[in-house]
């Protein structure tokens, strides 16, 4: 099945083309990024499988006609991977906010649409975005079907004694306050994938996945369902990230506000886009400019590894607490998945539990791989994380069903 995986924020459209011919076989037949969507130029970056890269700037108004050239682009005669638009079977949205309604993935339809809008509340970045690329679809390949994957999905088993938040019970019934978590699709796929690098069976086993790129999140999987997650109400909660704050003490924003006379908006975006790495260091949100600048000493870049790793190190602690042990650690995303140094620097914390680290395998592992020594009581991997081939496998499952 030919299934077209769409990844769309406010300005940009990130796809992957994917045949699928079973769960685990598939081949990637393109992919590509529409990035400044609205702006004066646009630009398509289009990757066909075993042709020539192709890169586009021109202007791209709206999420319809940046839809539109990724099609075009995908049937061309030269560049392209298709006969016609007919090929494509299905497409699958990555959708950030399901909150409680959603528990799985979901085939469009207008019931399914407005639950998604009354999400945009809590995630006002991203759902707008998510509604631009769904009817834009609809618009340009209106009789294909849509399956919606949502990254709280996965976090929907949290016992409610993990998602309840301290405030008065009425913000929970009236404006629906709990955690919901995010990166779901992300942990559930590293954290299957770390159980079968390892040898464990997912059913029975204490899993902690640590998603660590630009935005960070660690869970704790118990029998493989989410337990805990360290993304709260909003993606904002956890460990220190790229330009997030993480977690803080709450009065913090009610002080800064009235220091600085800023608005809740204006707060909003200190805590989500001038924190984190960017604000502590007060040069980069990117780790690899933070590691230059740490190797030549400087202060607060190192200063930001330290609070990273000591942040991830609580959570980590804190879930083996609550899973009573753990089994496996999984580290995934950008940072996780190429920084050996914060691998080494976490898994020697866990030493005292017989956590025995393979330095070796550790400073060249960049994909899947087991880092711990054999003899290790506690196993650490390192896995890609691949969230588009999760998006396509439910899409082709729930499309396969309802034409059964
Ligand atoms: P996002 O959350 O935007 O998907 P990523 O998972 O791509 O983010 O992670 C981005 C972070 O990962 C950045 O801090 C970047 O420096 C780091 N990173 C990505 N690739 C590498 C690499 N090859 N080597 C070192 N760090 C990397």
């Amino acid at each position: 099945m030919i299934i077209l995986v769409i990844n769309c924020g406010s300005s940009s459209i990130k796809y992957q083309l994917l045949d699928m011919k079973n769960d685990d076989v598939y081949d990637l037949l393109a992919k590509g990024i529409v990035e400044k969507i609205g702006l004066e130029l646009g630009m398509h970056t289009y990757r066909p499988s075993g042709k020539e890269k192709v890169v586009k700037e021109l202007p791209i108004p709206d999420h319809k006609v940046g839809m539109q050239l990724v099609l075009d682009e995908l049937v061309n005669p030269v560049s392209g991977v298709l006969k016609s638009f007919d090929d494509i079977e299905a497409v699958g949205h990555r959708i950030v906010q399901g909150a409680d309604f959603f528990s799985g993935s979901a085939i469009v339809n207008e019931d399914v649409m407005e639950k998604i809008r009354i999400c945009c509340d809590f995630a006002p970045l991203h759902n707008p975005a998510h509604i631009l690329g769904i009817r834009a679809m609809q618009q340009v390949l209106p009789s294909v079907p849509q399956v919606v994957v949502f990254d709280t999905a996965f976090h929907q088993t949290m016992p409610q004694y993990n998602y309840m938040y301290g405030l008065p019970y009425k913000y929970y019934k009236d404006y629906h306050i709990r955690k919901y978590g995010a990166h779901g699709t992300s942990h559930q796929f590293v954290a299957r994938r770390g159980a079968q690098l390892a040898g464990l069976d997912i059913e029975d086993s204490k899993i902690i996945t640590c998603h660590l790129g630009n935005g960070s999140s660690i869970t704790a999987v118990q029998d493989g369902k989410c337990l805990d997650t360290s993304m709260g109400f909003t993606p904002l909660a956890g460990p220190i990230m790229g330009t997030r704050c993480g977690n803080i003490d709450p009065n913090i924003v009610p002080y800064v506000m009235k220091k600085e006379g800023l608005s809740p908006d204006q707060m909003t975006e200190l805590m989500n886009k001038k924190s984190g790495f960017l604000g502590l260091s007060g040069f980069s949100s990117d780790v690899r400019d933070l590691n230059a600048k740490a190797e030549d000493g400087d202060a607060r870049a190192k200063l930001v590894f330290k609070v990273f790793t000591h942040e991830i190190i609580k959570i980590i602690g804190s879930y083996i607490a609550e899973m009573s042990g753990v089994d496996l650690i999984v580290f995934t995303a950008g940072i996780g998945e190429n920084n050996a140094r914060l691998r080494r620097r976490v898994c020697e914390n866990f030493a005292f539990l017989g956590l025995a680290f393979d330095y070796e395998t550790n400073a060249a592992a960049h994909s899947d791989a087991i880092i711990s020594l054999p003899e290790s009581k506690i196993k650490v991997a390192v896995v890609n994380t691949n969230e588009e081939l999760v998006i396509a496998r439910d899409t082709m499952h729930l499309v396969q069903e309802s034409e059964e």
